[in-house]
């Protein structure tokens, strides 16, 4: 840092213009250069401070030997030298601001890959949570599919279908006996229909009375989801503005 100093010393414009006040000086600063009118072909490049005055090298040795005085190139050549300084402190402002702006990319890409990696994961818990609570609905399903016995029923419904097509084959055989001239036979269908009559009066025609199966929606706790899933800290390092100084 000790360069950068002394170049904003010599960076210093009002000491090379410093004049007298005079409008001679602001004329021999910002004019553009004259002839002398006592020497007819030559310029006025100098200035004479202690005079105040625009002078020739001729008029300064002949009138003002000894006289702190400046020339115009001089205070150019020093212009041009600080005007340079400048130029070199620019470039390396945009080097800077360059190696600034690489840090800003590095920063954000790495930003990418943590958000990706991150995201990843939420979403592959997220998932575990919801075969997890799937496996529990499909264990209540298969548990109410035990208490609710359907196969009583279907028995039930079997041996009726069974007596049904028993006493459909007796009215045949009744029909039949009508036909028939023999008392035998007939009187064997009438002890055969009076007996299943019997038998199916007797029968009781009950409903069957089945466990009874209730359910009620739990109340969704979304905070508890939240703290299954898992904890998202966000650290902040404080590094989120990188301090230019510190790149240098
Ligand atoms: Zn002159
Ligand atoms: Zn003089």
């Amino acid at each position: 840092m000790t360069t950068r100093t002394t170049r904003s010393a010599e960076l210093c414009e009002p000491d090379i213009l410093q004049g007298d006040g005079c409008q001679s000086w602001d004329e021999f600063l910002y004019g553009t250069s004259q002839l002398c009118s006592q020497h007819k072909d030559v310029m006025k490049d100098y200035y004479c401070k202690q005079c105040s005055l625009a002078i020739c090298p001729r008029c300064f040795i002949a009138d003002h030997n000894g006289h702190t005085n400046v020339s115009r190139e001089d205070i150019l050549q020093k212009l041009k030298h600080n005007l340079d300084m400048l130029n070199h402190d620019l470039k390396q402002e945009i080097m800077k601001l360059e190696t600034y702006c690489g840090l800003l990319d590095e920063k954000l890409s790495h930003a990418d890959g943590v958000v990706n990696e991150i995201s990843d994961r939420i979403n592959q818990q997220v998932h575990t949570i919801c075969q997890k609570v799937k496996v529990q609905g499909d264990k209540m399903k298969a548990r109410m599919l035990d208490i609710v016995d359907k196969s009583k029923l279907n028995k039930l419904i079997e041996e009726n279908s069974s007596i049904i097509e028993d006493l459909k084959s007796t009215v045949n055989g009744n029909n039949l006996a009508t036909e028939d001239k023999y008392i035998a036979p007939v009187l064997e269908q009438t002890k055969k229909s009076r007996k299943q009559k019997e038998k199916c009066s007797s029968r009781k025609l009950d409903m069957l009375c089945l466990n009874g199966v209730l359910f009620k929606e739990g109340k969704i706790d979304t905070g508890m989801i939240s703290e299954q899933i898992g904890r998202l800290d966000i650290i902040d390092s404080g590094d989120a503005v990188v301090n230019t100084d510190s790149i240098y």
